[in-house]
């Protein structure tokens, strides 16, 4: 039989990437609104496992079917780790990119190369036809740029430079294989493969 996973999420990228990795297994992903579940969950988390916890949680309840959050953001090291889990939300509710992009320049004005570290971390959460849950991390560790650099990507891509170029500056499929969200599904794929083996 066909299995299906949904997607606490609408993201377009995130439902494309994660079909394409999980087709080999014979398993089809569904975004939530084709699911049939068109709700908004409140991010109240502290962590970026709480806030994939409280998406999947949100999903699972409603369906009953095995679902798969995600919660990503970025953490600057001179700034005690912000934006971390409010990413999104960095600088005001209708801000857009380019917003938050300047707030973290400017925050970082008088920060010399060497404390320019940061690193983009995912957690995903999944939890399976059972109910049990399982969570993965993935992490990419770079820098913090003076300027925006690069036409791709999305939210803090032009700034954060990883291995000399910024992930603005990569495609998606270079960008995927290095990045936190890339690596975390990697992870996934791995749990999926192995019980797959075990049956
Ligand atoms: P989400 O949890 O994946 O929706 O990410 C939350 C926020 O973190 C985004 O709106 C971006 O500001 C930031 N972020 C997460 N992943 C990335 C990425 O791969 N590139 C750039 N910004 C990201």
């Amino acid at each position: 039989m066909k299995k299906t996973i949904i997607l606490a999420s609408n993201n377009e990228h995130k439902l494309t990437e994660l079909k394409a990795k999980l087709k080999p297994f014979g398993i089809d992903v569904l975004s939530q609104k084709e699911a049939g579940y068109d709700i908004e969950v409140d991010e109240t988390g502290t962590t970026f496992a709480e806030n994939a916890e409280l998406k999947a949680d949100a999903i699972y309840s409603l369906s009953k079917m095995p679902t798969i959050a995600d919660d990503s953001g970025l953490m600057v090291d001179a700034i005690n780790g912000e934006p971390g889990v409010y990413s999104h939300r960095f600088a005001g509710p209708n801000a857009t990119d380019d917003d938050r992009i300047n707030k973290l320049l400017r925050m970082l004005e008088s920060v010399p190369d060497k404390d320019r570290t940061a690193k983009f971390k995912t957690a995903i959460c999944y939890i399976d036809e059972n109910g049990q849950k399982h969570f993965f991390e993935g992490v990419c560790e770079g820098t913090i740029g003076y300027e925006k650099k690069g036409e791709n990507g999305f939210g803090f891509d032009p700034v954060f430079i990883y291995e000399g170029r910024t992930f603005a500056q990569r495609s998606r499929e270079e960008k995927n294989e290095v990045s936190h969200r890339g690596r975390a599904i990697a992870k996934f794929v791995k749990y999926i493969e192995d019980i797959n083996k075990e049956r």
